[in-house]
């Protein structure tokens, strides 16, 4: 059995009131909530043996070193990496992805290559392409959507150009919660050039979906801890050992060198090499921690559960007049985006709000994703494991009152 009571109690921020109402978070794809597990985890290292990594000869250090590259281990498991090698902790998602940009991509550009990207990119998978295209003369191409939010791919292979030099795209939309084809879409390219290389935005996918690395067949994958349950401030990017061998780092300084002189620098090899300076110790033992806790979970059944509400909440809304759900892919994750025909975002989030019901209205950092829904942004609603029938209950009894308020 999945035990939400049960599951409830791991996550103590739940049990409070949000102006005179019960909280009802509903903003998991900004950042999900931490277990106690994670958060004593943390606590432990910074009240027990809080030291800096892989310098020390003194025990504490040891500890701290022992724990930080235990977690590292965890997330190579985690993913079904090869080696731990390929495994480098970063801020999260948004520094994986510059990683790839400055340090693998950038040198390897000339005028007139293309990147391509997706309709449903989150910021973070569009601005660092267009950087390093501003500085290089390459161009950012971009597969459509059709209105459901589903990508097209009939005319995947008038993208097969020689001078397309990389791949990135998300494995879960966050602004409408489209499930992409990614082992499709990987297996294309691959099947038309095995040496593309294909970068996986998984901010959305590490909570919501098992993850093989391998399998997948992906180059690069990059995730964030705070979206699965762990603290805020690390991530991971994973990629190909023989194509982080072949990057130079782009953030130089302590850590990351084997040896330094006035004249040059020897890198330390993988994954050191691109962890330049003191980094965020208690985030990646706290990420191990994560990774723990939904190892211990049921985790099957943990992600039928949000799919359960995602289809629980969709039905109950569907009947709605003056709402409009945005983003009926096919495939979805518990990401349930809608819009008011007359309220705007921000106010029906306000009035939400008052109820003690977290979710997030705006653009959700997708603008051009917005754009071509010619939408200046939706209310989002979205699940995690911990959420309960009731909460999406409260969540349309509030929309109820909204109508009540609003209709025309
Ligand atoms: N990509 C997607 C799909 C996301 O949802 C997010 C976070 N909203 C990011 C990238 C950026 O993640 P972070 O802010 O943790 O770096």
């Amino acid at each position: 059995m999945f035990n939400i009571d049960k599951i409830r109690e791991d996550f103590p921020i739940l049990h409070q009131e949000i102006n005179s109402h019960p909280l009802v978070y509903l903003d998991n794809a900004a950042t999900s909530q931490k277990p106690r597990q994670v958060i004593d985890t943390i606590n432990d290292y910074y009240m027990r043996y809080n030291a800096n990594v892989h310098r020390g000869v003194h025990v504490l250090s040891e500890l701290a070193t022992e724990a930080y590259e235990k977690a590292r281990e965890k997330v190579q498991s985690f993913i079904n990496a090869s080696s731990v090698k390929e495994c480098i902790f970063t801020r999260g998602t948004t520094e994986s992805i510059n990683l790839v940009a400055q340090s693998f991509l950038a040198p390897r550009l000339k005028t007139g290559d293309k990147i391509l990207i997706t309709c449903l990119e989150h910021h973070s998978n569009i601005v660092p392409w267009q950087m390093i295209c501003q500085k290089t003369g390459a161009q950012l191409k971009v597969i459509p959507i059709n209105q459901n939010g589903d990508l097209i791919l009939d005319n995947l292979d008038t993208f097969f150009t020689p001078d397309l030099k990389l791949v990135a795209l998300n494995h879960i939309s966050n602004a409408i919660g489209t499930i992409n084809p990614v082992e499709k879409i990987i297996a294309a390219f691959k099947q038309y050039n095995p040496e593309i290389p294909i970068l996986i935005d998984g901010a959305q996918a590490a909570p919501h979906a098992m993850i093989d690395v391998k399998a997948l067949g992906c180059d690069f994958y990059a995730f964030s801890g705070h979206k699965m349950y762990g603290p805020t401030g690390i991530g991971v990017l994973w990629g190909k050992e023989h194509l982080l061998n072949a990057a130079e780092p782009y953030q130089g300084g302590g850590e990351m060198i084997l040896k330094v002189s006035f004249e040059k620098s020897e890198y330390k090899p993988l994954p050191h090499k691109f962890e330049a300076g003191t980094p965020n110790i208690a985030g990646a033992i706290g990420l191990g921690a994560a990774i723990d806790y939904l190892n211990n979970l049921d985790r099957e059944k943990a992600l039928a559960h949000e799919h359960e509400l995602l289809n629980y909440s969709r039905a109950l809304i569907r009947d709605f007049p003056d709402i409009t759900v945005i983003g009926k892919a096919e495939s979805k994750a518990p990401i349930l985006s809608f819009v008011h025909q007359t309220v705007h975002a921000h106010d029906i989030g306000t009035i939400l709000n008052n109820t003690g019901i977290a979710v997030r209205s705006g653009h959700h950092c997708a603008m051009p994703l917005m754009d071509f829904l010619k939408l200046p942004g939706t209310i989002r609603a979205s699940f995690a494991f911990y959420n309960t029938h009731q909460e999406v209950e409260k969540l349309i009894e509030s929309l109820v009152q909204i109508y009540e308020v609003f209709k025309v």
